[in-house]
């Protein structure tokens, strides 16, 4: 009797686990641009980004239970007193080592002080959500990097129009609604190639 209910008991909590998996898999699959079809789709309208300035590290954070490696960067302006602006780039479907291996090069510090091991980042392959808090992320990219699930964090306060619709009013900032980044994100990604922890 006893090995009955133990039977059920056990075959209940695979078939959740299962479930779990199975939420979790699709919600990571649907982040699927990568830092090199972000930088296309942002090339595809804007051919030239000025220069971004200066960016340092705030923290890196891995997050092996969501495969999620977390980069919190600053920029700051070239220009003095033009203030600095926060990035966020989530690298997803990261797995995790205890060890250092072939398949795990990058040595991630944790909060409690020691160390996990992180498989490449690529930027062809690696997905990524990206956040800044500048203008330019907000009027351009945030409602259309959350179209394609590669917001990092959660959605922006709606911008609302205060003009009419061309041709009276001032043309759409994004008409063909294309994710992208602003320079900052650029630059942040820039600054991880330089740091060989991205490949392009
Ligand atoms: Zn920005």
């Amino acid at each position: 009797m006893s090995r009955a209910s133990d039977l059920i008991t056990q075959v209940d909590e695979v078939v959740r686990r299962r479930r779990v998996d199975k939420r979790r898999g699709r919600k990571r699959n649907l982040v699927k641009l990568t830092f090199r079809s972000l930088a296309q789709s942002t090339q595809s309208i804007r051919p030239q980004q000025n220069a971004k300035g200066r960016t340092e590290f705030v923290s890196v954070n891995p997050v092996p239970r969501n495969k999620q490696l977390i980069f919190k960067m600053t920029t700051t302006a070239m220009t003095p007193g033009r203030g600095a602006y926060n990035q966020t780039l989530i690298f997803h479907k990261i797995d995790f080592n205890d060890r250092l291996a072939d398949k795990y090069p990058l040595k991630v510090s944790t909060k409690d002080g020691s160390f996990v091991y992180a498989g490449k980042l690529s930027g062809a392959e690696t997905p990524v959500s990206v956040r800044c808090n500048c203008e330019d992320f907000y009027y351009m990219w945030w409602y259309h990097d959350n179209q394609k699930k590669a917001l990092a964090g959660p959605k922006m306060k709606p911008y609302v129009r205060k003009t009419p619709p061309p041709p009276e009013g001032y043309p759409y900032r994004n008409p063909g609604e294309v994710p992208g980044v602003c320079k900052h994100c650029i630059g942040a990604f820039e600054d991880l190639i330089k740091k060989r922890l991205l490949t392009r």
